[in-house]
């Protein structure tokens, strides 16, 4: 997962991964690709919400598609 141009401190590209080490197995980090810094939960959270949107337009292209289709 990858997010472009979502660093809030320096506009550059965002990744996540996993954690590897036992301590922090399972673990997801969004980390900046350009300048090294982790999202805070509340920053990710923030993340997650454009692709929601993009969900829910999907649907309401779909709807609209066949409410013309109907008219
Ligand atoms: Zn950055």
């Amino acid at each position: 997962m990858m997010w472009l141009k979502g660093c809030p401190r320096c506009k550059g590209d965002l990744f996540e991964e996993a954690g590897i080490n036992p301590e922090v197995y399972g673990v997801r980090f969004v980390n900046c690709l350009q300048c090294g810094y982790s999202l805070s939960p509340e920053e990710e959270a923030q993340l997650a919400r454009p692709k929601q949107q993009a969900l829910s337009s999907t649907a309401q292209r779909r709807f609209l598609a066949s409410a013309a289709g109907r008219s």
